[in-house]
């Protein structure tokens, strides 16, 4: 988490940079900073808080300078206070440093360095970076070798950005485990956490890689390995246009990314379906479709949203494919000694592409001689670059923090998959264009439950108030009831579980009361009438219901308290309708407690630290 930005060039820095914080403000919000460097000397405005705050320091004590560093912080270490907020220095203000990561053994570090007189300011492990590179410049290294020779000594993940009083003409980049990417403009360059504030600046992209460090001056950018070694990296160009990173006159991000579905369902599988062969094609995987299909399993690693994408997946898998999977947490997984191999094939899902956890799994897998397989939606991520092959959302930018669009387009890229690797193995052509045809009416279907959003307003207003709410869901929806109470949780601060329906008889029930809202998925699949009956076990015990049902059912309506209709649609798509009218009733309950749905407490996007 935490995002950071850098500049050198021509121009102030200030407007990139802050501009550049506030495109990266999801990464993490606890408080912010600069530091510019004025030609003579280094500037430092730092703030607990939000961009807003830190804007408004710098209209009071102006910065100015064509070299800056700057960070928006998610802590690790240390409360979210205007002292543990970055840039750091060292015993003199001769170095700034910004960082994403943790240093573990920042501790015996800090212990090494104050016995040789430096004295620390701040609770964060960060802050040892400034000093330690300080102490070696004190020693006589120059400053690239002092942060070289001290990156040597550091244990855990950083993303690193460096300027020095000395070096009005440079910054230094380094990496290992949290991204960094630089931006080449024409007389000046840029750093960032991702490639979000280049937009409008810049096309042309290097990501940086674990263990490389980066010397950037306003006209030349030079690599090299933390051995010292030289490193010609190649430039991409990237093509996210400013449109996308707007709100584009919706009051939130979230909002404007749920309204988007319909679209960006389209986008994930535009040209990728094939109605008349009833199959899919998907060009990252064609190289390596054999050793998915003949695995004798399937793994499904990921955290979060993403988890719940998986769960789906492993549904759909084992029902079309006929593969055994089994889905387990990133964070988990890393840990375990997990039974991997070559006739294993793992598949790895995240947004951002950069989630510390997943990518560690990854490494694992492959370690373990396994085929690794990528899904994510940030193109040139660590995950893309760093699986065997992988399928890309193409579901435009996410910024609100809360997953809503980039699950749906998970869930459709393993449909794909599912279709894919189906039609080879065992499902029929005719199976087969029932289910592509059935996949390109989705955006569709997603349209209409859209229209109906008033509805889901008006019953968040009624219960806004609650405590507690319970997600119920069977089979293919039961994931769903996951995550619609993942997205209540996040953004209104509500506790909420999912379970799937049959279990609540095994514990949940017992707290079922007139005070207790119930959130039933209960749409005709196979499991219909069960659930009813979990309705009327809910409905004896006084709770309310809330139930998401299909369109044309009466019967519900005798039933629930609420009903919210949805499309039929086959079995193993009703999670891409179903999800929509949790993710607006989570979006509008949040909306009427007040809360900053976009930026939720103690949340960040990209989960980028362990
Ligand atoms: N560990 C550092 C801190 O707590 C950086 C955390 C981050 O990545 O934002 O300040």
């Amino acid at each position: 988490m935490c995002g950071i930005v850098g500049y050198i060039g021509k121009n102030a820095s200030i407007p990139f940079l802050l501009n550049g914080l506030k495109r990266l403000e999801y990464r993490g919000y606890d408080s912010v900073g600069l530091a510019v460097h004025d030609g003579s000397k280094i500037q430092i405005n730092k703030t607990a808080g939000r961009i807003a705050a830190l804007q408004d320091l710098t209209n009071r004590h102006p910065l100015s300078g064509c070299l800056g560093i700057g960070h928006t912080r998610w802590a690790t270490h240390g409360e979210p206070n205007s002292i543990n907020a970055h840039p750091h220095t060292g015993n003199k203000n001769m170095l700034a440093i910004v960082h994403n990561g943790i240093i573990e053994n920042f501790d015996l570090l800090k212990k090494e360095l104050s016995a040789k007189g430096h004295t620390f300011k701040s609770d964060t492990d960060s802050e040892i970076l400034a000093h330690l590179f300080e102490e070696n410049m004190n020693n006589g290294f120059d400053l690239v070798e002092a942060v070289r020779q001290g990156l040597n000594l550091v244990k855990g993940t950083y993303g690193l950005a460096v300027i020095c009083d000395h070096h009005p003409d440079m910054f230094i980049a380094a990496r290992l485990g949290s991204p960094m990417v630089i931006g080449h403009g024409n007389g000046e360059n840029y750093i960032a956490s991702d490639a979000a504030p280049f937009i409008g600046y810049t096309k042309d992209v290097t990501y940086l890689d674990d263990g490389e460090i980066a010397v950037v001056k306003n006209d030349s950018v030079t690599v090299k390995t933390i051995d010292d070694q030289v490193v010609n990296k190649s430039i991409h160009i990237i093509d996210t246009d400013l449109k996308q990173i707007e709100k584009e006159g919706y009051s939130h991000y979230m909002l404007k990314e749920i309204m988007e579905q319909p679209q960006t369902l389209r986008n994930t599988t535009r040209g990728r379906l094939l109605l008349e062969e009833g199959t899919a094609k998907l060009g990252g995987l064609e190289n390596d479709i054999e050793s998915l299909l003949y695995s004798r399993r399937i793994i499904i690693t990921a955290c979060g949203t993403s988890w719940h994408a998986a769960l789906l997946g492993e549904y759909m898998l084992e029902e079309l494919v006929g593969i055994p999977v089994e889905v387990e947490y990133a964070s988990e997984f890393r840990y375990r000694n997990p039974i991997l191999g070559d006739d294993t094939t793992v598949i790895a899902i995240s947004q951002s592409g950069e989630t510390a956890d997943t990518l560690a799994a990854i490494r694992e897998a492959r370690r373990k001689r396994s085929k690794v397989f990528g899904i994510c939606n940030v193109v040139g991520s660590s995950i893309a670059r760093e699986t065997d092959a992988g399928v890309y959302l193409h579901a435009g930018p996410e910024i609100g923090v809360a997953s809503t669009k980039a699950f749906t387009s998970q869930v459709t890229v393993l449909t794909l998959i599912t279709l894919l690797l189906g039609r080879i193995r065992s499902i029929s052509t005719a199976q087969g264009r029932d289910l592509a045809q059935n996949l390109q009416a989705i955006p569709q279907h997603v349209e209409t439950v859209l229209k109906n959003r008033k509805q889901i307003e008006q019953i968040a207003k009624e219960f806004q108030n609650v405590k507690n709410f319970l997600y119920l869901g069977r089979g293919y929806n039961f994931p769903v009831a996951l995550e619609g109470a993942l997205k209540l949780k996040e953004i209104s601060y509500i506790h909420a579980e999912g379970y799937p329906a049959a279990e609540m008889k095994h514990g949940p029930i017992a707290l079922i009361d007139e005070n207790m809202p119930v959130v039933v998925i209960a749409i005709k699949d196979n499991t219909y009438d069960k659930i009813i009956s979990n309705i009327e076990e809910v409905k004896a015990r006084k709770g309310r219901v809330i139930a998401i049902a299909n369109e044309g059912d009466t019967e519900i309506a005798n039933k629930a308290d609420k009903v919210i209709y949805v499309p039929h649609s086959r079995e193993m798509f009703s999670p891409l309708l179903t999800i929509i009218p949790l993710q607006l009733l989570a979006y509008y309950i949040a909306i009427n407690r007040n809360c900053d749905v976009d930026q939720p407490r103690n949340l960040a996007k990209s989960v980028t630290v362990e």
